[in-house]
């Protein structure tokens, strides 16, 4: 009974901060954890509290809005977090309807539930689910959204409901500005709706994915595939993806589709949604006190987590920045132990009111380190970080540039470890085997600091090193004396300029032709580069006006370094796509296809895995389509290819 009331009490304070401040202080998986032990718990004892979350739909509308009675109840969804709980979930509705339905699968989305009504064909409201049965009167700041229609062509009387949500990329660039950056999207659109200030709604630029019809007065759907019909023929923003399929495997393979896709996705997304398309069976399943029992979330991983901050450290990266990165009390992040936590600066660290010894949201990223977000918590006891005053490694002073702390020092070892590291990497000079651990025993051992130091190496001083021995040692040799020969963007890459990645290098390569050429470029002559800005063209300029940097590159050149003919490439059109090919092309041979893939700045794979961007499929493609299409990538002709190199 102790622990019942205390699971209670605990899971309405988060709920409350969550749901009515949008201010939550826990993850969303630390909150589903006590939630699933409290519903252990209420099913062992057969007590359930009277203020019970498990009782009831998210949290009380707050008195600072009109109240509003939904015409129909609006529900949350049961959850599952395995393909067996969906198969149990799949095996009640058999249970109870005494048939094997077809299922739809879409897009989670993580945000506000929003509900709209129309009358006549016209708009007249918008609230918040609240607590299922009563919302909050958000019309006013629904208004300032553009993505939803006024009027409609449907003249009956009609709710819809949607989510509300802001793009990643809007909240990125909000953050980037904003005096107090916004943690997660989530919190992110349920602040901006729920703010008695539409200027602030409008600020944040939310937009509404529509995904169903709560209640309509006249006519009725057969299958959730027409709600998705009505929505998008009344001009609704539906997100275009919705699959059926007829049993449980087919509902897993839509789940591993959707999983690589939100990858890539400008919107949260938390899982998927799984609902009997036929809706004359969901009259018989109906709903329990909180779900319908016609529809169940399949929840992903969690991406977020609370943890203390036990430290900051500085980080000095190839251009001499101090970066800081915070050390955690280690926390489990989706089956990784995570230690290490990102943070971009010092303005960031204020901004997000980061302490030491204070408790932060983490999320993971792409990145391997996950980002802290922000802090849920600050003890009295936390500590300020001290921003640095002089280099963690070599103890120069530092300098401030705009929002960044630099280490000027360039023969500092982590600077000149991180720009020999860039200077071997497969898209520069390809340095097949040369590792940070390498370059760090270099610098150690015989003080290697430019790249032609490289180059000058001899065997027996590799041999002298710690576990080199003579195979490796040679493998190090035969690999620098294979990386002379290379491509001029490659090298201009190498070279690690500030602002120029592999596109800028060839960017350069086109518009100057040769090294000779891009080196007696004036600023102005390279800021008219197409994409090239004023920032880099400073920095390519000065660059080539130091004489320390042009005896470097002499020297390179002297110790064998030669380009390749095919410098420029014909364009950019397939810069970052990664394409395979398959079947028989109508006119263009295979080689052909994927000499003109790579004239153009793309790259030809072998086989279909997450990172394909494209298949080009001819007659009789086998396999390898078939699996481009169960992972959703975009497919495309000879025609289309050949058109998209237009
Ligand atoms: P939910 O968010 O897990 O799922 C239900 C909601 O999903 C629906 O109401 C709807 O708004 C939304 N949804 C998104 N896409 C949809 C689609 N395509 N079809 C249908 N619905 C879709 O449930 P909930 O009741 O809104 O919230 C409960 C969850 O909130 C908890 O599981 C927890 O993760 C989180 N929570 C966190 C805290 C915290 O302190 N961190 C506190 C309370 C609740």
């Amino acid at each position: 009974m102790e622990k019942l009331k205390s699971l209670v009490e605990q899971l309405n304070k988060y709920a409350y901060e969550y749901y009515v401040l949008d201010n939550p202080t826990v993850s969303d998986g630390e909150y589903d954890k006590l939630y699933d032990e409290l519903v252990r718990l209420e099913k062992e004892t057969g007590i359930v509290l009277e203020n019970s979350p498990t009782k009831r739909v998210g949290g009380e509308p707050i008195s600072k809005f009109k109240k509003h009675e939904h015409i129909k109840r609006l529900y949350s969804l049961d959850k599952a977090v395995t393909i067996d709980e969906i198969r149990a979930f799949s095996q009640r509705v058999e249970n109870l309807t005494g048939k094997s339905p077809d299922y739809t699968v879409e897009f989670k989305y993580d945000g506000l539930t929003i509900c709209l009504t129309y009358d006549n064909g016209v708009f007249v409201r918008a609230t918040t689910r609240g607590n299922g049965i009563t919302g909050e009167d958000v019309t006013a700041q629904v208004l300032t959204i553009k993505t939803f229609p006024l009027t409609i062509d449907y003249k009956g009387t009609v709710e819809v409901q949607g989510e509300a949500v802001i793009k990643l990329s809007t909240l990125k660039k909000y953050n980037e500005t904003a005096s107090e950056p916004l943690k997660n999207a989530r919190n992110a659109v349920a602040g901006a709706i729920r703010n008695l200030d539409p200027k602030e709604t409008e600020k944040r630029k939310p937009e509404i994915l529509f995904y169903n019809v709560n209640y309509l007065s006249d006519g009725e759907f057969k299958t959730q595939v027409e709600h998705f019909d009505f929505l998008r023929k009344n001009g609704f923003k539906v997100y275009d993806f919705l699959r059926v399929v007829s049993n449980v495997s087919g509902i897993e393979n839509v789940l591993k589709i959707i999983e690589e896709k939100r990858k890539n996705i400008d919107y949260l997304t938390d899982g998927a949604v799984i609902k009997v398309n036929d809706v004359s069976l969901r009259e018989t399943l109906g709903f329990t006190e909180k779900f319908p029992r016609w529809a169940i979330a399949y929840k992903f991983e969690a991406e977020e987590v609370t943890t203390t901050v036990l430290d900051v450290t500085w980080q000095v990266g190839r251009t001499g920045k101090l970066t800081p990165l915070g050390i955690v009390e280690p926390v489990d992040l989706g089956g990784v132990t995570v230690k290490k936590a990102t943070l971009n600066n010092y303005g960031d660290i204020l901004r997000k009111n980061v302490k030491i010894g204070s408790r932060v949201l983490i999320r993971r990223s792409n990145d391997v380190i996950p980002e802290i977000l922000g802090s849920t918590f600050i003890p009295e006891t936390a500590k300020e970080v001290e921003l640095p005053t002089v280099c963690p490694y070599c103890k120069q002073p530092l300098v401030e540039d705009g929002a960044n702390i630099f280490c000027v020092n360039k023969e500092c070892k982590p600077r000149v470890v991180g720009a020999l590291v860039h200077f071997a990497q497969k898209d520069a000079l390809n340095v097949d085997g040369f590792s940070e651990m390498t370059a760090s025993v270099l610098y150690d051992k015989f003080g290697v600091k430019k790249f032609s130091d490289l180059y000058k190496l001899t065997k027996n001083e590799l041999l002298s090193l710690d576990g080199f021995k003579d195979k490796k040692s040679q493998n190090i040799l035969t690999s620098l004396e294979n990386s002379k020969t290379c491509s001029l963007p490659s090298f201009i890459f190498a070279l690690g300029i500030d602002g120029v990645g592999k596109k800028t290098a060839k960017d350069l390569v086109k518009a100057f032709k040769s090294l000779d050429g891009l080196k007696s470029a004036t600023a102005l002559e390279l800021f008219a580069v197409k994409d090239i800005g004023e920032v880099t063209a400073q920095a390519v300029s000065e660059y080539f006006a130091s004489e320390e940097n042009l005896s470097e590159i002499d020297t390179l050149l002297s110790l064998g370094i030669k380009f390749t003919e095919e410098n420029s490439t014909a364009s950019d059109k397939l810069l970052g796509q990664k394409i395979v090919l398959t079947g028989t092309l109508p006119t263009l041979k295979r080689a052909d296809a994927s000499k003109l893939i790579e004239q153009n700045g793309g790259e030809v794979m072998s086989s279909v895995s997450k990172l394909t961007t494209m298949v080009l499929a001819g007659e009789e493609a086998g396999s390898k389509l078939d699996k481009a299409k169960a992972l959703g990538i975009k497919i495309i002709d000879e025609n289309e290819f050949l058109s998209m190199l237009k």
